[in-house]
């Protein structure tokens, strides 16, 4: 059978763009993923105990944007929750993003207004940082040394394998400090876990007559020819690492049912001190599930290396430039088109993922869709 697209990988960014085409352009999708289900790295399913259980790792999905939640909202209910997560500090649990209660029960202050709670920053941070230039002058400019060694510095390392000074600030501007009690994870407008699960909605989301999907099929080994391709792996895979390997992380997930109702006071509890783990998950505080028994995963960073999943790009100066190389030959291909988390070499999240899948569709697919004569459909209409 001949398909006008074939898009690799059934990710989000996959899943949305087949959505889009075989409903708005009323094409047909050859969907493939190398691995054995849809859903990409948030694919859940439930465990031998029945308990619903995020595979690869905790996806909180927030967001303020309304038409994004209502585009998800077509294919889910929801189980709409407010995300906390605590950080094991010296024998305490904490709230983390750092607030006024975090200072109150580290220090043993009494702050009491927000206004305290910004002297107190401010007392501690360091002020000659204007510029932040890495992630480490990005923290200790907004809360000081004392704080960055206790909260951040080493769980960065544990995550990433490369200390903060090398990292991009970036990396780090995605971490907000409060100076109020506020100890949501996420301040966004809509936050929550689809009901019955991401793979349920992905589900949804590609039932269509237009859209084929074929699991444990990787690109590199496809003989077919197509004349549209859009691609959500790595981009250093496709061009077979030709200009050097991009840098990523990995993880290992260490996956527990345990014989009572529940483990831990929330759903994310983080170490950046002790342990070789830097989190663990508890899943029925997000996910809303009624169980006598409980599942916990454990996350471990670790290297990556071929045949593992590269979960993260490392950001720094030197991978943006080796990335760059490579966005100069995608940039070449007129058959073939590169979009998300991967193939973009960025870290986003699930919402920023689906905002750049339809600015695609609308920029590269149905624009050019509707301008009846482009040179991309002329193959297809
Ligand atoms: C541990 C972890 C936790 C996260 N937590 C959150 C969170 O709490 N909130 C949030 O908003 N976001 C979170 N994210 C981000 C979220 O996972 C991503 O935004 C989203 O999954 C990206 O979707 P994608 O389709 O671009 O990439 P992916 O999910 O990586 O999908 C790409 C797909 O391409 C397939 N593929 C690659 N190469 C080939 C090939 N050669 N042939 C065939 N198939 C191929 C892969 O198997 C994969 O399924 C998290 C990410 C990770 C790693």
């Amino acid at each position: 059978m001949q398909y006008n697209f074939l898009i690799v990988g059934a990710g989000l960014s996959g899943c949305v763009l087949a959505e889009r085409i075989a409903t708005q352009l009323n094409k047909t999708v050859l969907l493939i993923d190398k691995r054995d289900h849809i859903g990409g790295n948030c694919y859940d399913k439930p465990d031998a105990a029945g308990i619903l259980v995020h595979q690869y790792g905790p996806h909180w999905f927030h967001t303020n944007d309304k038409d994004i939640f209502s585009y998800l909202s077509a294919f889910t209910d929801w189980h709409l929750h407010e995300h906390k997560v605590k950080t094991s500090v010296e024998n305490m649990l904490l709230p983390i993003p750092i607030n006024m209660d975090t200072i109150n029960q580290l220090y043993n202050m009494k702050l009491q207004t927000p206004e305290q709670v910004q002297q107190f920053y401010d007392s501690v941070r360091v002020k000659e940082i204007v510029h932040p230039q890495n992630a480490e002058e990005m923290i200790i400019s907004q809360v000081g040394y004392d704080l960055y060694n206790k909260f951040y510095k080493n769980y960065t390392i544990k995550q990433w394998d490369v200390h903060p000074k090398r990292l991009n600030a970036s990396i780090t501007a995605r971490i907000p400090v409060r100076t109020n009690q506020d100890d949501r994870y996420f301040t966004d407008t809509y936050q929550g876990i689809p009901k019955n699960g991401y793979t349920e909605m992905f589900r949804k989301m590609i039932n269509h007559k237009n859209i084929t999907v074929a699991l444990q099929t990787d690109f590199n080994t496809l003989s077919a020819n197509f004349n549209q391709v859009i691609y959500t792996g790595p981009i250093d895979s496709f061009f077979q690492h030709q200009f050097g390997a991009l840098p990523y992380r990995s993880l290992h997930f260490e996956h527990k049912t345990i014989n009572q109702e529940f483990y831990q006071e929330c759903q994310q509890i983080n170490y950046p001190n002790d342990f070789a783990y830097t989190r663990i998950v508890e899943w029925k505080h997000a996910t809303g599930q009624q169980h006598p028994q409980t599942s916990i995963t454990m996350e471990y960073p670790c290297k990556w290396e071929q045949g593992k999943e590269p979960f993260y790009a490392v950001q720094t100066k030197e991978s943006g430039l080796l990335y760059n190389k490579y966005r100069k030959e995608a940039d070449k291909l007129t058959s073939v088109k590169f979009c998300g988390r991967l193939a973009d070499f960025k870290y986003y999240n699930m919402d920023q993922v689906i905002a750049r899948a339809f600015t695609f569709f609308k920029k590269e697919l149905y624009s050019p869709y509707i301008r009846k004569n482009s040179v991309i459909f002329q193959h297809f209409l």
